[in-house]
């Protein structure tokens, strides 16, 4: 319990209006996308780095939690308070600081809404490429805590790619800057990197320096329907490897594709198994020409039809649909447990074959659609909680799944992170000796362990 006179003296360093402690309040912070809930003790919503860190001083003192949260919109658990204390939420620092053309950087505060940023960065002629599917409601500090990915990854890479410098408030209360403005830098460790996917263990990220790409000059989207997952994977395979570079491969199969059917600006045969979704960005010429070499290899697999998006509306109707799989899914059965592995791109189709074994095996339909470009596929395991039968098959089915990923020398994650769902799973791919190695590292960075603890090593001890 954080003794009450510590709640006055977090009101006094933030104000009181910024402090939540009634169970109602806390219990609407008490979640993120995944199942998952534990109330905090209260809810904070700082204004600067120097409060936050005011603060972290104050839970090393009292050995309080503290877990930053953006959007709460993570599906691993991160954002979920599961030993109580402090939940700080970043959304109040939702400031645009500077975005510099001549730098190519936008400088930024942790809850900026992507989505917003996305757009001011491209009424300059500019392009933040990083597009998770939750960008009009995610935070770019919860995209830097958890690496977030999304569809265009398979050209342009994931949200590390993008992060030059960032500002960082460390367990122990110190502030540091980590990285640079600059386009290169070697100086000392890459702490900037550590931070990236550190899913709030090793600090609050209160600033972050962006790196910022021309805006293409033309972006094609086409969409084609396979008679059979076979003949798709195939078109991903002969895509990849004639040099056509998509920006973006993404597939759903027939489950999905039967979840947001009606919203594709086009008529899906009810037959269709498999929808490819693509788009090139590049010169004009250039996209014209991919963007025909693409639809042939779809029509010579026997894909019917083969569609290219007319105007930006359409284009924007397609990749709305792409965006909303993962609710509509909700439509099959009331749960899911979603799980984004990766493999490498030549063991796609033994991945989806292998999860048509493992649903047939435990009784539970796998859905699976996501960026078949760069091999991290979103397998969603379908169940309904009242079901006994079907309740205790999921973690059977999730271990299954994980352990075919491994079989096929994947990773279990691509972008949601470990936080609180896929902890117990960890030493499927790390060695002992990488463990202790990282839990090292976070004792060095939270010896006290008051940064979102629970997360990612569940059983770690304070120093
Ligand atoms: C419908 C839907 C679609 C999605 N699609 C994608 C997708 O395509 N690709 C993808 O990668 N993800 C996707 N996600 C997952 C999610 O949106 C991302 O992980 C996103 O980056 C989380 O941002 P957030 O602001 O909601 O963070 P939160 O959920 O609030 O937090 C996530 C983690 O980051 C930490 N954190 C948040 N802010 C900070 C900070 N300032 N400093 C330190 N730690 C911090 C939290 O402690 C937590 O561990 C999707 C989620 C949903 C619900």
């Amino acid at each position: 319990m954080i003794p009450e006179n510590v709640i006055r003296q977090i009101e006094a360093i933030v104000g009181p209006e910024q402090v939540l402690t009634s169970p109602e309040e806390c219990w609407t912070y008490a979640y993120d996308a995944t199942d998952q809930a534990h109330a905090p003790e209260a809810v904070v919503f700082p204004g600067s780095a120097e409060e936050i860190a005011r603060i972290v001083r104050l839970a090393n003192e009292h050995r309080f939690p503290v877990t930053p949260r953006g959007a709460g919109t993570g599906r691993s658990g991160g954002a979920v308070p599961i030993e109580g204390g402090v939940v700080l939420v970043l959304t109040r620092m939702n400031r645009i600081l500077e975005i510099n053309p001549a730098d190519l950087v936008a400088v930024v505060e942790p809850g900026v809404i992507l989505g917003r940023l996305k757009r001011e960065v491209e009424d300059r002629g500019l392009y933040y490429p990083p597009d998770p599917a939750s960008a009009e409601f995610c935070t770019i500090g919860g995209n830097v805590a958890e690496c977030a990915g999304g569809a265009v990854a398979v050209q342009y890479g994931v949200t590390r790619d993008y992060v030059l410098g960032l500002t960082v408030v460390l367990p122990t209360g110190e502030i540091i800057d980590a990285g640079s403005r600059t386009m290169k830098g070697v100086v000392g460790y890459d702490l900037t990197r550590l931070f990236l996917g550190s899913e709030g263990t090793l600090g609050v990220i209160t600033r972050i320096i962006l790196k910022l790409a021309p805006k293409p000059a033309a972006r094609q989207t086409l969409a084609a329907a396979f008679g059979t997952l076979a003949a798709a994977a195939q078109a991903v395979g002969q895509i990849l490897t004639a040099g056509l570079a998509p920006t973006a491969l993404e597939f759903m199969d027939r489950v999905t594709l039967g979840c947001v059917r009606e919203l594709l600006p086009f008529k899906v045969p009810e037959a269709a198994a498999a929808l490819l979704l693509v788009a090139v960005d590049g010169h004009p010429h250039d996209v014209e020409e991919r963007a025909a070499a693409i639809a042939r290899f779809c029509e010579e697999q026997g894909a019917t039809p083969v569609l290219r998006a007319r105007t930006a509306a359409e284009a924007e109707d397609l990749w709305k649909a792409r965006k909303v799989i993962s609710p509509a899914l909700l439509k099959v059965k009331p749960n899911k447990v979603s799980e984004d592995v990766v493999v490498p791109l030549g063991e796609i189709p033994a991945l989806i074959d292998g999860l048509q074994a493992i649903s047939r095996r435990r009784g539970l339909l796998i859905p699976c659609y996501g960026h078949a470009g760069d091999g991290n596929i979103h397998v969603n395991v379908l169940y309904d909680r009242k079901v006994e039968r079907e309740r205790e098959a999921v973690n059977p089915t999730v271990v299954d799944i994980f352990a075919l990923t491994r079989e096929l020398r994947g990773t279990l994650s691509g972008e949601h992170g470990i936080g609180l769902t896929k902890a117990p799973y960890l030493k499927m791919e790390l060695s002992e000796a990488a463990m202790a190695l990282q839990q090292r590292l976070k004792r060095a960075f939270d010896p006290n362990r008051i940064m979102n603890p629970g997360k990612i090593f569940p059983g770690l001890r304070a120093r």
